[in-house]
């Protein structure tokens, strides 16, 4: 992966078994273990175990954009790099599975949730943040299904004091600037209902846990499908070659627009589909404090209250001596290319604004993330361009019934999150099961 990857670092995932060699004949090849990859493959397994499956991993791990590490300074506790929040927590499978595996589910408020904690050193201009902030959600929600899709910066009010904040929380959400995405598309976003919860142990290591008993072959990259053979899909690796009867892809909309994976006959539509769905960019940076039992426990700082282009920053999550910073957008794909020591920087000076400025030389890098950079993945999640929301659901359509799209971007309601990749791999594992009557063996 493309990360900035202090020596300290170790990663927090357990080893699922490793196919040696992914070549000969399967019923079903998976591209991708990430989370949608993963739950296809649980889901075959689970329903047809007459059924062959391997799931082909471009990288040396499993999880995709789940991704748990262990940085030293936290003696041996996780942090999540990508997915860290149960969105829609009571009806996220990743809760129930997460139970079923005897990690720990906190239940902690989430700072933006009621009952959670931010750093306000105003009240009252904190609740005026909000109303705006709900105010602008809400003519998303209610956009005029006639009226043509636009960008969402037209849902700004001119002159409004709280549009700097507004965009930041854009970019955050979307992994680009409002005058990107599509008002359409995020009026539609519905992670379920439920509060948002977390893994102790890091959504990584639940998503990575999970795959434990599914096969997988890493350092696989898929590179070329041929789909012209109305019985076998030969599949060509970096490894190898393969048949399947039917293929599930899951790689991001990163990947497949820019055609890493050659299918034949060609897939235009799906390039297409995939190139207005493009990811956006988000990152996170893990700041270790020294001496941290001052600081609140859980609680929420922004970096600044009036421009796009600042970091919300979790105080002590777990209420560990560390900051997790979170970055959106142009910042984010800046702060990437510039590198660990222009992150401490610009998150030391946001911090001593908000902090004070004793807090500077209590800072220390633990981990950074650098998704746009990963080079299977490319980028943070999906977001659809002014006009494209439709193209999830063109994504996600199967080809001749035997070629399947899952994860996240395919996801309608519950685009860029850890579960609906989930639910998109489930529903791709179905389709292909109902099209592959029992094997002759
Ligand atoms: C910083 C950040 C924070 C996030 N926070 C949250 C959150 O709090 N809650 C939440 O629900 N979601 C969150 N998400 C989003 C969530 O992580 C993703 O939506 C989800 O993990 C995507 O899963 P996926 O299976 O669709 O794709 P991926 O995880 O991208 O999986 C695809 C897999 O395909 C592999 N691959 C690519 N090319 C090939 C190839 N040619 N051959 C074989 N394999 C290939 C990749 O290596 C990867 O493992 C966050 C993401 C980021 C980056």
């Amino acid at each position: 992966m493309g990360i900035d990857r202090p020596a300290s670092l170790q990663d927090a995932r357990p080893t699922p078994p490793r196919v040696p060699r992914a070549n000969g004949d399967y019923d079903l090849a998976i591209v991708g273990a990430g989370a949608a990859g993963i739950a296809a493959a649980r889901q075959v397994q689970a329903a047809r175990p007459d059924l062959s499956v391997i799931l082909l991993e471009a990288s040396d791990r499993v999880g995709g954009r789940a991704w748990s590490v262990i940085p030293n300074q936290l003696a041996g506790a996780a942090v999540d790099l990508g997915c860290g929040w149960l969105h829609g927590a009571r009806g996220n499978e990743w809760t129930r599975i997460a139970g079923e595996l005897g990690l720990t589910v906190d239940r902690t408020p989430a700072p933006w949730s009621d009952g959670g904690r931010r750093l306000e050193f105003d009240r009252e201009a904190e609740r005026a943040a909000r109303r705006a902030i709900d105010a602008f959600y809400a003519r998303a929600d209610n956009w005029d299904a006639t009226q043509p899709d636009a960008p969402l910066s037209d849902l700004l009010e001119a002159g409004n004091p709280w549009n700097g904040r507004i965009g930041a929380l854009g970019t955050y959400i979307n992994g680009v600037e409002l005058g990107e995405a599509s008002i359409v598309d995020l009026g539609r976003y519905d992670p379920g209902p439920g509060p948002d919860w977390r893994v102790r142990e890091g959504y990584g290591t639940l998503v990575a846990r999970y795959a434990a008993p599914a096969p997988v072959a890493l350092e696989t990259a898929v590179t070329a499908i041929d789909h012209r053979n109305r019985d076998r899909i030969e599949v060509e690796t970096g490894r190898g070659r393969l048949r399947a009867r039917a293929v599930i892809v899951t790689v991001s909309t990163s990947v497949l627009a820019r055609e890493a994976i050659r299918f034949d006959p060609p897939l235009p539509r799906k390039i297409e589909a995939a190139s207005r769905l493009p990811l956006g960019v988000n990152n996170k940076v893990f700041l270790h404090v020294r001496d941290a039992d001052d600081l609140p426990a859980d609680t929420r700082a922004m970096g600044a209250q009036d421009r796009s282009a600042t970091g919300s920053y979790l105080i002590r999550p777990f209420g560990r001596p560390i900051i997790e910073g979170y970055f959106g957008g142009q910042l984010a794909r800046d702060l990437e290319r510039a590198g660990g020591e222009a992150w401490l920087a610009f998150a030391r000076d946001e911090l001593a604004r908000t902090l004070g400025s004793e807090i500077r030389d209590r800072l220390s890098v633990a981990a950074i993330s650098a998704w746009a950079s990963a080079p299977h993945i490319g980028g943070g999640y999906s977001y659809a361009k002014p006009g494209a929301a439709d193209e999830r659901a063109a994504l996600a359509a199967p080809v001749d019934a035997r070629l399947f799209f899952a994860g996240e971007a395919c996801s309608t309601l519950k685009f860029g999150t850890a579960h609906g990749a989930f639910e998109s791999g489930v529903a791709a594992a179905s389709a292909a099961m109902s099209g592959l009557p029992p094997a002759a063996r």
